[in-house]
């Protein structure tokens, strides 16, 4: 979105979030209750809405569990949030439409909520999340890696002072942040990813609700980093390549019995397709300014990514940079090292999704995230490296 009236874009909202005094969460999993935990103490939770059944006949977080026709939608008193993963909550919000409620006025996402109620009333920084890169490097070369490692001419580790200042000047800044990701390239690759979770849990774990990784489960870490991984509470997510890359099956299943074997929480992640971003084959840039907004605006691009003290207001443009892709969009960073307290909510807006133009210009060369997206591929096909 393009900013229109700056460090005020927000205002009705948080008018009409201070009206909703009696708060249901949608979702009784694992979001839910830590919304709930952040919010209990100062606001009214009234309960849990869940469509599943299950979840209904029992209570969570000591809080009954509510069918929504259950709601009294005629309670002007009434707000929902949504506090489920982003991938999961189209059909949410349609559903609570369909109930007749309305977005931003009588339901939000756990994003709009957290960031809006952090920063008019609590005068502090709520974060949904950051994706953070400490190396590009990667062992497998997918087609369309969204972090665009077939055109890399050679990888970015970056050092080791420069992320440790990073994730520094990225908490003296944000208060609270649902997930801190490490990211990749391949994480478990980079020398350092023990030292950096180290360095994380044992400096802000107060501010963090989840710390997670992911890895394309073809590499298995030493004893060391398992061991370093274990202790410092990271989730692992990982990804199911195994029908693209058969020859990792083996180590594949030896990383799981690891992760088992260690006690390190992880999530295999299997899906069905992926999709190109389409550098070389998108040209948008004879779009209209106002096209360009709308396109960025529906892309609903869940991540920024943090690099060098700069936010990046979508990090597939930001990895686009430093895959050499584009040059970097100075219009589309918030630069966290001149930020003063009076940006508060600046740069709230920022992370839900404002800036100067609108959108990024890597827009006009990107195919978009992935409901705007028309090129499904498979996941993680793999191309020759060049020599
Ligand atoms: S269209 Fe591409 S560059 Fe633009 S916001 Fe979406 S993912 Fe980012």
């Amino acid at each position: 979105m393009k900013w229109k009236n700056k460090g005020h874009e927000f205002d009705a909202v948080y008018t009409n979030l201070k009206k909703r005094s009696k708060l249901y969460l949608f979702g009784a999993g694992d979001y839910g209750e830590k919304i709930y935990e952040l919010l209990s103490l100062k606001k009214v939770v009234q309960g849990f809405i869940d469509n599943n059944t299950d979840k209904q006949k029992k209570k969570y977080c000591g809080m009954h569990v509510y069918d929504i026709s259950q709601i009294d939608k005629e309670d002007h008193e009434i707000g929902i949030i949504i506090c489920v993963s982003p991938y999961f909550r189209k059909a949410i919000i349609q559903q609570l439409m369909l109930e007749g409620y309305i977005y931003n006025e009588n339901m939000f996402t756990m994003e709009v909520y957290m960031s809006v109620y952090y920063a008019y009333e609590l005068e502090k920084l709520y974060f949904p999340s950051i994706s953070f890169l400490p190396s590009t490097r990667c062992n497998l070369n997918c087609e369309a890696c969204l972090n665009f490692t077939p055109y890399m001419k050679k990888f970015d580790e970056r050092p080791w002072e420069q992320i440790k200042s990073d994730v520094d000047l990225f908490f003296k800044r944000v208060d609270y942040i649902m997930l801190f990701h490490i990211s990749g390239g391949e994480p478990l690759l980079y020398p350092k990813i023990g030292e950096l979770v180290e360095y994380i849990d044992n400096n802000y774990r107060d501010k963090i609700h989840l710390l997670r990784t992911v890895t394309n489960g073809t590499v298995l870490p030493k004893e060391e980093l398992l061991e370093k991984l274990s202790k410092h509470r990271i989730e692992i997510t990982v990804d199911d390549y195994r029908e693209a890359v058969p020859e990792s099956c083996g180590t594949f299943d030896k990383l799981l019995a690891l992760l088992e074997e260690y006690h390190i929480k992880y999530e295999v992640n299997k899906v069905e397709e992926w999709i190109d971003l389409a550098p070389m084959t998108t040209h948008h840039e004879d779009w209209s300014e106002e096209r360009l907004c709308k396109k960025f605006e529906g892309c609903h691009v869940p991540w920024q990514e943090l690099r060098d003290g700069l936010l990046y207001s979508c990090n597939y443009a930001s990895y686009a940079h430093v895959a050499g892709i584009v040059e970097e969009d100075k219009d589309g960073v918030f630069d966290l090292k001149e930020y003063t307290e009076r940006q508060r909510k600046e740069l709230m807006e920022f992370r839900m999704g404002y800036n100067k133009k609108g959108y990024v210009e890597f827009c006009k060369r990107c195919s978009g995230y992935v409901d705007m997206n028309p090129n499904k591929v498979m996941p993680a096909k793999q191309m020759e490296r060049k020599k």
